[in-house]
This record gives structure tokens, C-alpha cells and sequence, in this order.
């Protein structure tokens, strides 16, 4: 028997299920089982990732007998449904829609009404009584047909065709909405896109409905290799090789009167995670026309049920029984046709960092999910915690700014958080000023937001749009990217001739002040500061936590987290930062860079840095040490009880004087010969001799170190007297003193002994002794290669992967984004390696270098403090490669915890 490439499904049965997603896709999985539920789902037939994956290899060719299944599904479809394709009297007609493993929204492509040609037409005129719904759905098929399989051109002035043909069918019959229109005027319509089809293509438009269907099928294989839905796939890390599956089924219309509806709905809010059935429809439309922004739909916790009461019901019915099936708030798409509810869709909603907590949250505490299951990364992915951290507006800005008058409008409150910056009217615009400069804060304003528009909403702070809904792209798409977002705020009136956005009396131009606050959906003119979120709030002590509900949930959620996770977590900061480190959870210092602390002492560190001899340079490295004892004592104790690495002196020495500095200083060049008690020439002979073609592979690391122990035995012996005097206050302190950029076991051997030599004085002097480990980074290749020799005296290990992945690739993590992002778009590499561990090569090197270690010493504790410690894929195979901890940015240690869970829970 032949393999099995079309599954169907419709009227109570199906051959696939949920679980089939690989093969069927997620739509077509999800239709399959909801029609083993027993749900109302029209009768249709799915063709497998499999066919797609051989037609986009072997140029648009079938694997054989798909033609033979396709048509033997089609009978199935037709006697569930008691109509007859391509029938002249009784006409079933069809929708052909994508659907991949993984939703990409928007991405692919779906045509409706397939079958419908001047004889079906008028069949389905006798047989409905309705020749405008008739026309209608031609009209609609005739334009989709022609841009998605066809691929109609816009013209001269980039406009599409079929839209201009429509707005000027409107202006003529003095309409606003595409279903005022009256049958002629559709059928006149219909008339004269195919005229644009057969001067463009110069064929007719296709009549017989198989041709359609296998054109119809086609387009959306080949959509799965759209430019669009490329990009999307490298933003998400959706492998290109999955393919799409084709879902055909009968078409039931929302646009056959006043008791006929379309829409989309969510068993909760996806933007914050309210529980309740709610999303947007309209009356009388079909399919698109709710997402597509043309009408501003209806919302239906509004007004559905008075509208459409018996349905209303089924579908809030419907939405309890699909997410106590599938243990999810579910997002779905349903159409009424004449009072009978059909469902089309169903999955797993796409939700903001704040629903996803709130709902995790909740679906615990009504007993639906285990506080296991809440923590799945497809429920919170963890990246998207850092959401419920971003901005919002002060309370008494907003009012401030709502006093003088500032409110400009309200749109619905698509994607929470704040955002104020330029509007600008177009992504190509927002692109390039981004380009321009990477700090500048963007506001995305348009009419709606197409696929077209994806890279300048990932460079804008916010985006607002004048038309669509909660569930049109603009909304999708930025609760996708966690952007705050407003949508259908329909007052705003946008010119993108004139690059200007009015409302009432106030115009603003490209490139002025707007504030979003996307909480609320309120629009404000001007500039509103923005400042930190509840949960932020909590975290730094200005509000009390019994007063935020987000942050109970929050800290909920990284308890759970907490009992699930093995590797620790820690914090790579060093001043001020550390104590919010803490209070994120952090469970140790990874990293201090010590240089960071001689920033606020420039004038000592360059009198060392000009010192000509060893007595001199101890003069000057003398005056540093109270310094870095104050700095590292207020360290230990806001870390009281817990690990702080202290990683030694790293960076080249001209990053604290250089010629830069001296040009851009005037004067500096005189102080500095003062304070060292030298000439100005020697100043300047100095500098020149530490100029360096190649500074990160310079004189740098434990290698200065090595030249000039006077520094290394001032910061260690900074680093015990401060550790004696914590202890002396009263806490506990356990430092660890860190060696870095070493490739030779004999760097770290002369290293560590001038670090315990300091120790020992230290003690002796004190009559205190405190336990500490000496360790290094491992961020060579050659230290990982010799990981078994170096821990013969190193007592741990840290991973400096940002070194590691530079000194690994040979690329330069200062310069690579002249070509990085070429690399990506090309996929010549699947990530950013300095975002995300490069598995195979770095990530090998790491395996070596554990292994190594810990022949050595079984024991050893190894962490990582490169910025991938907070990235969850690199945080997941940290845990899978036996690190004890991660360290990262203080912002990102919530995410590290909830990735470290995830990461546990995933290995069982
Ligand atoms: P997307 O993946 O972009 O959501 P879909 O394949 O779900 O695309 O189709 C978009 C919309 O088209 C659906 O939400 C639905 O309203 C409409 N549609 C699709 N198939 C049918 C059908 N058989 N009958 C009526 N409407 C349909
Ligand atoms: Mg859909
Ligand atoms: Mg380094």
C-alpha cells in the first residue's frame, strides 16, 4: 500500500490526532483532534510536512499518489458534507491553508472560496437566495487567488491592484466598508481583477476548480519558502527543513447575513492573563477580514453575547472543554453561519511574559497543571520573564502629562509595558534611524502592520496602530516580541505622504515625541518618562509585595523554579548592581571585574600604569589598595554568606590611558606628568609603548600579572584584609580569588603564589584566617586542551566564554557585527555565538576542559560568567554539561533560574 500523505478529518472522526503535529502540522493536528472531540469542525483533509518537504526538494513535484488521496479525500469531504466540488447545481467549496509544526503566524499563505467560477457562482446564488454573498465570496476568492497563487504585481505607484480596483468601486458608490458594496458592484469588481489577471499574466483566470485547488495547494507549499516566512523562522530558531503541511476543508460562511459572524478568540487574555472568554469578530464577514484590519472588529466580551447569544454560549463552552483538553489557554477561530457555530482553529495561545506567568500561575491553583508542568518552556518561555521587568510609566507622570492635556486618543491595550520615543511612520525608517543610532527609542506608528513590517518592529520601543484588533498582526507579532503596543486606535488619523499622525487639533510629525502605554492602550503626545516595573518596584523596596499581584505570581513562579533547579546562579556585577543582583537571587558573585572599580580611580591607576620601576609602581599601587579593600569590603557584605569570585586585573592597560585619552583631554598629559613625577614626553613615550595593534590578544590578563606582581599582590591582599574585616563586622565571607586569560598551568602556578603568599601575610597580620579557593578562567582554547594540568592548582574553574568564543572562532567580539548579521541571514551560523553557545565548537571545548578538570579533581566547581550565562539554550546546556552554576547580568538572573528549572526538569 501506498505511504499515507493525506489524513482526513470533519464529522466526528479523524485518522490523525494531536500528537501528530510533525506530520500533520499544528492546524491540522488540532482540527483532526477536535473533530475526535466531537467538535463542530468542517469536513477537510490534511496533506503531510512530508509532501512539502518533497515538493520543495524535487521543484513542485508530487510524491506518488498524492494526486490519487487528494481525490479520494475530497469524495470523504463531499459526502460529509452533502455537496459536490466543481458542482454546477449543489457546490462545495474549499479553503486551502498552511499550517507548520510550529504556528507561524501571518507567515504562509491561505486561500478561501476555491471552486467558484461563473456557473457555481450563480449555483450558489439559487441554492443560498443571496446573490451578494454569492458575488461576495468571488469577489474574495478571485482576489486572493490572484495575489497568492498568481502573484498579481502592485503597479507603477507599488499599490495593489485589487485595492485600488475595490477603493474606487467605493468612492463610486459613496460607500465607506467593502460590504456595503451591492451584488453588481462586486460582480463588476470580479469583472475587472480578472481583467488585471489576464494583462498582467496574460492567461485567464483558471475556471476549473481541480486546476484551482492544485494551484491553491501548490502556493501554499511554496509559501513555506517566502522571504517572510524565512525570516520569521531565523528569528524564532524553526528549522527550515520542517516544511508546512496543506490543510483543505469546506468553506462555511460568516458573510451570509446578520446571523452569520467570523472571528478569533482566547479562553483568556493573552496580553495580561486575565481568565475569560474574549477576543474580536465581526457580523457578516469572513475569514480575514477580522485579522486583517480592514473593518475595526467587534469585541467579544463586549458585545457578543447580546449579539449572538445561543452562540456565544457554545463557543465560552467550547473554550472551557479545549483548554481543560489541552491543559492551555487556547486561542481559536470560529465561524457562525446562520446561528451554527463551526471551529476552524484551535491552539495553544501566543501570550505575553505577563500572561504567561499569570497563567501558568493560575492553572496551578485551579488544579489543571502541576507546578512542574507551569514551569515548561513552552508555557513560560523564560526570555520573556524579562517582560514583566520592563518599563512603565510613574503614575504621576502619566497624570501630569494627562493634565496639560497630552492624551491624544486610546486604542485597545495590546502588549503591556511602556514605551515613549520618535514616532516613525514606516519600518524601513525605523530601520535606518536604528542604524543609525542603536539607543534611540522608536515608536512604530501605521494604519496596520503587515509581515512586510517585522524588522522595524523589532527596532521600535513600541508600536501603535490606528486599525485592526487585539488579535490583528501589529498585536501578534509585538506580544510575540514583548513590545508594548497599542492597536485600532481609530481616531488617529495617519498620513504617510505628509509623514504626519493627527488626532483632533494635534498633528505630530515623523520624528516627534509620542508615550504608549501599552497597559492601558492611552496614546499621549510628548515625552513620558518611563520607570521601573511592579515587580521591579517590589524588588527594589518601593513597594510592598502583599500590594502587587504580578510580583506574588512572579515570585511563585521562581520558587517553583528554585526546587526544581541543580545549578546555582549567580552575578556577574560589582558595585551597586550587586545588591539588586541579590535581590533577583542571586546566590553568589560569578564575576567582579576589578577593573570596573579602578574606573573611579583613574589618576592612581595611571600613575601605575606610568611607572618606570618596580619601587615606583609600588608607590603608586600602594595608594590603590584602600580603595579596592573600601570597594571589595562593601562587596563581601552585601553578599554576606555567599560566594564572591574575584576575578584579577583583566583588561590591556590602555584601556585607562591611551592617545585617545590624551587628544581628547587637553592638559592630561601635563597633570599626569606631575602626578608621576615625570616629563611630559615621557608621558607620551609611555602611552606609545602600550599602544597595541591586537589589545585582546595582547598584554592583557594574568599576563600583566606576571609582568607587574606588585598588582596582582595589592589586589589580593585588598581582597583579604577586606574579606577579615567583613568577617571581623560579623559575616560570613568566602572569597575566591580568580586568574584570568591563563593558557599555561605555569601562569596560574606564578600567579597563585603571589596570591596565597598575600593571603598568608594577611592572616598572619590579622591572626584570622579565612578559607578561600584560587581558580581561573578557562577562555583559551589552550587552558581547556590542558584543563587536567591546570587543576592540578587551580581550585575552580570559570568559564569566560566570551573570550572563549572569540579566541575559539577567531572572531573578534568587538567587530563582528560588520558581518554577523550577513552570517545570520545567510544562516552560515544558526545563532550569534557571543548570544548563544556555539555548541559544536566552544561548547566542545567546554566538555574538554570539564573533563579534564575533574580527572584531575573530581570535585572541582566549574561555573561560566560569559554573557551566555543568561541566555536560556546556553543555560540549558550548561546544565547538560555538569557546570555547578552560571553566572549573568543581574537583569537576567531570573531567567537564568527559570531556564536552570527547565533545564532539570527536561533531563528528568
Ligand atoms: P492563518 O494561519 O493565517 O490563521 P488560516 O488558514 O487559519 O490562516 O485561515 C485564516 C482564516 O480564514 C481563518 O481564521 C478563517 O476565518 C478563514 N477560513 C479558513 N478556512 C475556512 C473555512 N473552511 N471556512 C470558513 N473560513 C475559513
Ligand atoms: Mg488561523
Ligand atoms: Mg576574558
Amino acid at each position: 500500500m501506498a505511504e499515507q500523505h493525506v489524513y482526513s478529518f470533519g464529522a466526528g472522526a479523524a485518522d490523525g490526532d494531536r500528537t501528530m503535529k510533525n506530520t500533520l502540522g499544528g492546524k491540522g493536528a488540532n482540527l483532526a483532534e477536535m473533530s475526535k472531540t466531537g467538535l463542530p469542525v468542517p469536513a477537510g483533509f490534511t496533506i503531510t510536512t512530508d509532501v512539502c518537504v518533497h515538493y520543495s526538494k524535487n521543484k513542485g513535484e508530487y510524491p506518488a499518489g498524492v494526486k490519487e488521496q487528494v481525490d479520494a479525500a475530497i469524495r470523504k469531504v463531499e459526502k460529509a458534507m452533502g455537496a459536490e466540488f466543481g458542482s454546477t447545481t449543489n457546490p462545495l467549496l474549499l479553503s486551502c491553508r498552511s499550517g507548520a509544526r510550529e504556528s507561524m503566524p501571518g507567515m504562509m499563505d491561505t486561500v478561501l472560496n476555491i471552486g467558484l467560477n461563473e456557473k457555481t457562482v450563480d449555483a450558489l446564488i439559487k441554492q443560498s437566495g443571496d446573490e451578494r454573498f454569492a458575488w461576495d465570496s468571488y469577489r474574495r476568492f478571485v482576489q486572493m487567488y490572484g495575489d497568492v497563487v498568481l502573484g498579481v504585481d502592485r503597479d507603477e505607484q507599488n499599490e495593489d491592484p485589487f485595492e485600488t480596483i475595490i477603493d474606487e468601486a467605493r468612492e463610486k458608490a459613496g460607500v465607506e466598508y467593502d460590504h456595503e458594496l451591492s451584488a453588481d458592484q462586486l460582480k463588476e469588481i470580479v469583472a475587472e481583477f480578472k481583467k488585471v489577471v489576464k494583462e498582467q499574466k496574460g492567461r485567464d483566470f483558471p475556471d476549473d476548480p481541480m486546476e484551482q485547488l492544485w494551484g491553491a495547494i501548490g502556493a501554499v507549499f511554496d509559501s513555506w519558502d517566502n522571504d517572510r516566512a524565512v525570516v520569521y523562522r531565523r528569528q524564532y530558531g524553526i528549522p527550515h527543513e520542517w516544511g508546512t503541511a496543506t490543510n483543505v476543508q469546506a468553506m462555511v460562511f460568516g458573510n451570509l447575513g446578520n446571523d452569520c459572524a467570523t472571528g478569533v478568540g482566547m479562553t483568556r487574555d493573552g496580553a495580561d492573563g486575565t481568565p475569560g472568554f474574549n477576543g474580536d469578530y465581526l457580523i457578516n464577514a469572513q475569514g480575514e477580514d477580522v485579522v486583517a484590519g480592514i473593518r475595526t472588529p467587534k469585541r467579544i466580551e463586549e458585545t457578543f453575547e447580546k449579539d449572538m447569544p445561543a452562540a456565544f454560549k457554545e463557543l465560552t463552552e467550547i473554550g472551557e472543554r479545549l483548554e481543560a483538553h489541552y491543559k492551555d489557554i487556547q486561542d481559536i477561530e470560529f465561524t457562525v453561519q446562520k446561528g451554527k457555530v463551526w471551529m476552524l482553529q484551535t491552539r495553544n495561545a501566543k501570550r505575553t511574559g505577563f500572561a504567561a506567568v499569570r497563567i501558568a500561575h493560575d492553572l496551578v491553583e485551579e488544579g489543571v497543571i502541576d507546578s512542574k508542568e507551569a514551569l515548561n518552556p513552552r508555557r513560560i518561555p523564560a526570555d520573556d520573564l524579562n517582560q514583566l521587568l520592563q518599563p512603565i510609566f510613574n503614575t504621576a507622570d502619566k497624570k501630569s502629562a494627562q493634565d496639560a492635556g497630552k492624551l491624544l486618543t486610546s486604542g485597545i491595550n495590546a502588549g503591556p509595558g511602556a514605551a515613549s520615543g520618535k514616532v516613525v511612520l514606516t519600518a524601513e525608517t525605523a530601520e535606518a534611524w536604528y542604524n543609525k543610532d542603536n539607543n534611540v527609542n522608536l515608536v512604530l506608528v501605521r494604519k496596520e502592520t503587515s509581515p512586510e513590517d517585522l524588522r522595524g518592529m523589532r527596532v521600535a520601543k513600541g508600536i501603535l496602530t490606528a486599525q485592526g484588533g487585539a488579535s490583528s498582526h501589529a498585536a501578534l507579532v509585538s506580544r510575540q516580541m514583548g513590545k508594548a503596543c497599542i492597536v485600532g486606535a481609530q481616531e488617529l488619523n495617519i498620513n504617510y505622504a505628509a509623514k504626519t499622525v493627527s488626532v483632533g487639533g494635534t498633528t505630530l510629525k515623523e520624528g516627534d515625541d509620542i508615550s504608549i502605554d501599552g497597559f492601558t492602550g492611552e496614546v499621549f503626545a510628548g515625552l513620558i518618562p518611563t520607570s521601573p516595573s511592579e515587580v521591579m518596584q517590589v524588588l527594589d523596596g518601593e513597594l510592598k509585595a502583599e500590594e502587587s499581584e504580578t510580583y506574588q505570581r512572579y515570585s511563585k513562579i521562581m520558587g517553583w523554579a528554585d526546587e526544581h533547579r541543580t545549578l546555582n546562579v549567580r552575578a556577574n556585577a560589582e558595585s551597586d548592581d550587586a545588591a539588586e543582583a541579590v535581590a533577583f537571587g542571586a546566590e553568589g558573585i560569578g564575576l567582579c571585574r576589578t577593573e570596573h572599580m579602578f574606573f573611579g580611580h583613574l589618576d592612581e591607576i595611571r600613575e601605575m600604569i606610568l611607572a618606570e620601576t618596580a619601587e615606583t609602581r609600588q608607590k603608586a599601587v600602594d595608594q590603590l589598595l584602600p580603595f579596592q579593600k573600601e570597594d571589595f569590603t562593601k562587596l563581601f557584605t552585601t553578599l554576606a554568606g555567599k560566594p564572591v569570585t574575584i576575578r584579577l586585573l583583566d583588561p590591556p592597560l590602555h584601556e585607562f590611558l591611551s592617545d585617545r585619552h590624551l587628544e581628547e583631554e587637553p592638559g592630561l598629559d601635563e597633570k599626569l606628568a606631575k602626578i608621576a613625577g615625570v616629563t611630559k614626553e615621557d608621558v607620551h613615550r609611555r602611552v606609545s609603548e602600550l599602544h597595541e595593534l591586537n589589545p585582546m590578544l595582547g598584554h592583557r590578563g594574568c599576563r600583566l600579572g606576571v609582568v607587574y606582581p606588585e598588582v596582582t599582590r595589592m589586589q589580593a591582599t585588598a581582597i583579604f584584609e577586606a574579606a577579615v574585616a567583613t568577617k571581623q563586622a560579623g559575616h560570613d565571607v568566602y572569597p575566591e580569588v580568580m586568574i584570568p586569560l591563563v593558557g599555561f598551568k605555569t601562569e596560574f602556578e606564578n600567579q597563585a603564589a603571589v596570591v596565597r603568599e598575600a593571603a598568608a601575610a594577611v592572616f598572619e597580620k590579622a591572626g584570622v584566617e579565612i578559607p578561600y579557593t584560587v581558580g581561573t578562567m578557562i577562555e583559551i582554547p589552550r587552558a581547556a586542551l590542558r584543563a587536567d594540568e591546570i587543576a592540578e592548582g587551580a581550585e575552580f574553574f570559570s568559564f569566560g566564554t566570551n573570550d572563549l568564543t572569540q579566541t575559539t572562532l577567531g572572531i573578534s567580539r568587538d567587530d563582528y557585527g560588520s558581518f554577523m548579521p550577513q552570517y545570520r541571514e545567510m544562516d552560515i551560523v544558526p545563532a550569534d555565538p557571543f548570544q548563544t553557545i556555539d555548541q559544536p565548537g566552544v561548547g566542545r571545548l567546554m566538555k574538554i576542559g570539564i573533563e579534564g578538570g575533574r580527572k584531575t579533581r573530581p570535585d572541582l566547581k566549574i561555573g561560566i560568567c560569559g554573557e551566555h550565562g543568561g541566555d536560556p539554550k546556553s543555560v540549558m546546556f550548561c546544565h547538560d554539561a555538569g557546570l555547578n552554576y552560571v553566572s549573568c547580568s543581574p537583569r537576567r538572573i531570573p531567567i537564568a533560574r527559570l531556564a536552570a528549572a527547565q533545564a532539570a526538569i527536561a533531563a528528568g
